[in-house]
């Protein structure tokens, strides 16, 4: 299949977005949004750094791979409107696989109304793909790192560690595991919590981060950001009903800093904590608080976990870190 046919292949009968103006077919795509600001990230996904094709199928990186761009989105508080596509292609990936990997950005992307407006595709050794998504945003209401302070509150959707989980268990088919599918599609599907942070519009002063790196780093950015300390509890960390099957070890690692969980931490001021609880119970979303921001001169821009005996320790920046 020739580039053409491809982008014949990938191209959408028709938008969602009525803020688009040109879509594929030209040099570059258009679209118009006079009120709100505009938000953007681009993210890059290789084959064997960031999946495997042995615990992935097509569908999955696709699905996948615009979810966690769609994180970004919900962490700035934005709402999805398009995303475009820069596809490396080797020659050992079918029409069919491609086809695939499309299908499944496009079911991610059907969710959030949002529109495949362009991309680029070019051969080369390796499958990479690199994607762009634009959200829009209320004018000045982007939520950024820098917005933590002292006496907030901490909070976390959903639970931590379940994305390592599934990828350990598919990496290990032969052993039994309680929720085997529960674990694996917490990797293969992570759930972007778009609806949730855009809920929280109403708040005025509102620090998130998404989780995609692990616990321990995505806090440490929001405690530098922001010239704070943030206190973690041990015993209050989300995790799933059958994460206590796996070794402690392999559970300190995965939910500090394992990652990919694509959840959100966020800090609030103590009085719209029940903001966020009713958001929650609107949009069928499990927080928890886990811990407090303070400023404690000695330990600013770090993280402290609480233990469950009072003992504390300093909770290092440990994710997988590129290029290091
Ligand atoms: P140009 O040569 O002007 O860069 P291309 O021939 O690369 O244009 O692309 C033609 C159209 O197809 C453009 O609108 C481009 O955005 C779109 N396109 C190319 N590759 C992809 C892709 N992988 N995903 C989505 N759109 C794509
Ligand atoms: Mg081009």
């Amino acid at each position: 299949m020739d580039e053409f046919s491809f982008i014949r292949s990938i191209r959408q009968k028709t938008y969602r977005q009525p803020s688009l103006i040109k879509g594929i077919g030209d040099d570059a795509a258009v679209f118009r949004h006079p009120t709100a600001d505009i938000v953007t990230a681009v993210d890059t996904f290789v084959e064997n750094v960031h999946f495997s094709r042995d615990t992935m199928n097509p569908e999955h990186i696709g699905y996948r791979s615009l979810a966690a761009n769609l994180s970004d989105l919900a962490a700035m508080g934005a709402t999805p409107l398009y995303y475009l596509v820069s596809i490396v292609i080797p020659k050992t990936w079918t029409a069919q696989e491609l086809e695939e990997i499309f299908y499944g950005m496009k079911a991610i992307a059907k969710l959030y109304k949002m529109d495949l407006i362009g991309g680029d595709t070019v051969g080369g050794n390796e499958l990479a793909l690199s994607i762009t998504v634009f959200g829009h945003v209320e004018k000045g209401k982007a939520r950024y790192r820098s917005k933590a302070e002292q006496g907030d509150v901490v909070f976390i959707t959903g639970t931590l560690g379940d994305a390592q989980a599934g990828l350990y268990i598919l990496n290990h088919l032969d052993e039994d595991f309680q929720g085997k599918q529960y674990f694996i599609n917490r990797h293969r599907k992570p759930f972007p919590r778009i609806t949730f942070s855009n809920k929280l519009n109403e708040i005025h002063r509102l620090a998130l981060n998404d989780i995609s790196d692990g616990i321990a780093n995505e806090t440490a950015e929001i405690a530098e950001a922001s010239q704070v300390t943030i206190h973690l509890y041990d015993e209050y960390i989300p995790i799933h009903p059958f994460f206590n099957q796996f070794s402690l070890k392999h559970q300190r690692k995965w939910k500090y800093f394992g990652g990919e969980d694509f959840e959100l931490v966020g800090t609030v001021p103590k009085i719209d904590w029940p903001i966020v609880e009713t958001v929650a119970v609107q949009t069928d979303t499990k927080i928890t608080k886990v811990g407090y921001v303070s400023i404690n001169d000695d330990s600013i821009g770090q993280v402290i976990l609480h233990g469950k005996d009072g003992q504390q320790e300093r909770l290092e920046k440990d994710g997988y870190i590129h290029l290091k």
